[in-house]
């Protein structure tokens, strides 16, 4: 290579070969050549509220390593001509404020081996991230209310119906506008007041796909921003107050539910053999008479083809009831009472004997 015709030299110094790179000898590539460059100071933002921290423009919950990483990454700019890059960073706290971040780095540009250490300067500034401005200022976009239909539900099947919320935002990505503005109970219902027009949906497809019922949903445009609607979401949710086997008031007839549909429920007439199936929207002016878990089971002690005579519990005398329809001699009795009179139900699977002990 010394005697290459043409005599090649390091461009800068004049230098024998080998020649690196842009033809310098190694000291000169050296001398002008730097791995990687750092800023000195980087500064990085946390919500001084919930603690949470911006990220190139988007607020995360994450940890402060996540966060060395992240400027690192960020601020750190390699040759370009570098390769198998090694990276170690070992960052020490001096303030509340302040991280230096210790970075080792080692790469090979045009076959040399680089080392080089770094210093940058983490400063955290305290901001407030978008969820705790619009939680500050009451911001919301959508009301769930929660009510029921058929029967007035009570303080405790609301608060379980309430409990699903929280079942609903574990399992539903971290977003920072999924958060409860206000919440408490009104006549009749509950209400929940949400960040999040999205979150209140999934959380009424969840309400729907564990106790049936349906939902009604109301948009109203409450002004205008940056030449938008800006519009609330009210989600009327109305939990079915009946469960299979209740009985229920329906079309001036008694019904009970004997399975559930996609739309709604198989309902079995009480006085005579009759199966029909009802949607959530037919069965909206249902009115529980009767729960099952309420109904009596008695042994008759006498019973001709119409009506079983027992012993009724609660006043210790005996008593008469219209035997149902599908009667088979032997057979216990199904009692719940209605307008002051014992009724007798026809059987329902959710009646036979093996049901009956497994609700037990
Ligand atoms: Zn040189
Ligand atoms: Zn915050």
């Amino acid at each position: 290579m010394s005697n290459h015709l043409g005599g090649e030299f390091c461009l800068v110094c004049g230098a024998e070969p080998p020649l690196f790179g842009d033809r310098m000898c190694e000291p000169c590539l050296r001398a002008r050549t730097v791995l990687a460059k750092v800023p000195e100071n980087v500064p990085w933002v946390r919500c001084a509220r919930c603690g949470i921290v911006e990220i190139e423009g988007k607020w995360e919950d994450t940890t402060e390593e996540n966060v060395w990483d992240e400027l690192l990454h960020r601020n750190l700019v390699v040759h370009e001509r570098a390769e198998d890059i090694q990276l170690a960073m070992e960052p020490v706290k001096v303030s509340d404020r302040h991280t230096l971040l210790h970075i080792q780095l080692e790469g090979v540009i045009d076959d040399l081996l680089f080392q080089e250490e770094h210093t940058m300067r983490a400063r955290m500034a305290n901001g407030v991230c978008l969820t705790c401005t619009r939680r500050a200022g009451n911001y919301f976009e959508a009301t769930v209310q929660l009510r029921s239909s058929a029967r007035r539900l009570s303080e405790l099947e609301f608060q379980r119906l309430r409990g699903t919320l929280d079942d609903v935002l574990d399992k539903l990505s971290d977003d920072p506008m999924f958060f409860i503005t206000n919440e408490g109970p009104v006549t009749g219902g509950y209400d929940v007041v949400l960040g999040s027009k999205g979150l209140a949906r999934a959380w009424g497809r969840h309400l729907i796909s564990e106790y049936g019922g349906m939902v009604l949903e109301t948009n109203s445009t409450v002004g205008r921003k940056d030449g938008v609607d800006v519009t609330r979401l009210t989600l009327l949710y109305r939990k079915p107050g009946y469960e299979i086997g209740d009985v229920v008031q329906w079309r001036n007839r008694l019904w009970r539910p004997s399975a559930w549909t996609k739309e709604g429920a198989i309902m079995e007439r009480v006085d005579r053999q009759e199966r029909t199936g009802a949607t959530w929207r037919d069965l909206e002016s249902a009115s529980v008479v009767a729960q099952r878990q309420d109904a009596l089971e008695v042994d008759f002690i006498t019973e001709d083809t119409s009506v079983g005579e027992f012993l009724d519990p609660n006043t210790w005398t005996m008593a008469s009831v219209r035997l149902p329809y599908d009667h088979l001699t032997g057979r216990r009795g199904l009692l719940v009472r209605h307008d002051d009179e014992w009724l007798a139900l026809p059987h329902l699977a959710v009646d036979s004997p093996a049901n009956t002990e497994a609700q037990a």
